[in-house]
Formats: C-alpha cells, sequence, structure tokens
C-alpha cells in the first residue's frame, strides 16, 4: 500500500511537470488515516523526492482522540524536516465550529517552535496546594484576553505572538516559572500568606 501510494504520488507529479507546471508549484497530499502509516509513508516520501509536502492526518476522529493523534503523527514529521504545509482533519462535534482545526494546527506548530501565533501561557495544573478555582480562571481569562487582542496587537506590537505569559497557584513552583516568563503572576497556595507577586521581566514588580 505505502509503494502504490508514494509511486501514485510521483508519477502525477512527474506527469504535471511534463504537462508544464513548474515544480514549485507542485504540492504532493499522501493523506492516511494511520498515525504509523502516515509517519512511514511520508518519510519514504521525502527520501525520495524534493517536493514540497503536504501533511495531514486524514479522517483523525472527533476531539480528544482526533486532535492526539494528528498532533502526534505531525510533530513526529515537523520534527525530522518533512513538511511544508499541514493540514488537521477533525470531525465537528454538532455546532462545533470548524475552526477548531485550524486553532490545532497552529497549536502544534507553536508547541514545536516552529511558528508563534499567540502569546504562550504556563498555567499551574492544579495539586494538592490549590484550594480554589481562581487559577483556572485567571489563566482562562488571560488565554482568552490575548487570543482577542491579536489582530490589533499583532500589527501594533510586531512579534507580540512570541510573549510568554505565566499563571502560577503557589509559591513553590510560582516565582520561579513566573520569573522566567515575560510577564508572571504567583498566587498564593493553600495555608500561604495572601500575596500575589507580579513579575516582568523576571524582576518583581
Ligand atoms: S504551581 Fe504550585 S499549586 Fe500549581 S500545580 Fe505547581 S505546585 Fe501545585
Amino acid at each position: 500500500m505505502y509503494e502504490a501510494l508514494i509511486t501514485s504520488a510521483l508519477d502525477s507529479a512527474r506527469r504535471a511537470e511534463e504537462m508544464g507546471m513548474r515544480r514549485n508549484q507542485i504540492i504532493l497530499s499522501c493523506k492516511v488515516s494511520g498515525v504509523q502509516d502516515l509517519i512511514s509513508v511520508y518519510r519514504e516520501l521525502a527520501k525520495r523526492s524534493d517536493y514540497a509536502l503536504h501533511l495531514g492526518l486524514t479522517e483523525a476522529g472527533m476531539g480528544t482522540k482526533g486532535t492526539v493523534a494528528s498532533a502526534t503523527a505531525l510533530s513526529i514529521l515537523l520534527q525530522e524536516g518533512i513538511g511544508d504545509t499541514i493540514r488537521v482533519s477533525l470531525t465537528p462535534q454538532p455546532g462545533e465550529a470548524r475552526t477548531q482545526e485550524v486553532v490545532i494546527a497552529s497549536e502544534i506548530l507553536q508547541a514545536l517552535g516552529l511558528r508563534n501565533f499567540v502569546p504562550s501561557v504556563t498555567a499551574c495544573p492544579g495539586c494538592g496546594r490549590t484550594t480554589s478555582t481562581t487559577f483556572q480562571e485567571l489563566a482562562k481569562q488571560i488565554d482568552d484576553f490575548l487570543r482577542a487582542q491579536m489582530p490589533v496587537w499583532r500589527e501594533q506590537y510586531p512579534g507580540v505572538e512570541g510573549l510568554k505569559v505565566a499563571v502560577m497557584g503557589c509559591i513553590v513552583n510560582g516565582p520561579g516559572e513566573s520569573k522566567h516568563a515575560d510577564i508572571g503572576i504567583s498566587l498564593p497556595g493553600s495555608g500561604e500568606a495572601p500575596a500575589a507577586p507580579v513579575f516582568i521581566d523576571g524582576e518583581k514588580d
């Protein structure tokens, strides 16, 4: 099956060139629905040609399953330098926006450090030291706010998409992570003094 897919893609590209298309006008897509199949096919395709490659795990599924499968397959290939364009193919939940595919594709590129689209928020996941939902609410509000501002900020502040923000939940990890971010806040954990220091560029504000 792998060989049939690869041979077909390469033959089609060769034929397109014979008919007058330039090499840089051609992008090969050999999507399959299995993670290991996709990785094997694209590794071989990259070995045997220098055409631009479009990556995507087709029919990846719904929700978490489709997201994890797409991120796994695409990340392995992208990390090896394989792939020039990507698509995430998710079956939306009833009523869910199709834009979720784009959000996940952007997150994959951002997580790999290949492209930044929005400031990244490092957030406390919660543990025995957290006794309220404040850290969750604050992290969500900040994340939503940053995303909402991007259409304007992208024009006003070039490079703002590389900003790192931290919302941390206790004195144990809060100040350290906050200092590593461009802007960070360290909320008090259970039993700690009710203080929430803010750090800007590593310095306590
Ligand atoms: S930041 Fe503090 S409260 Fe949050 S998970 Fe880490 S140790 Fe727990």
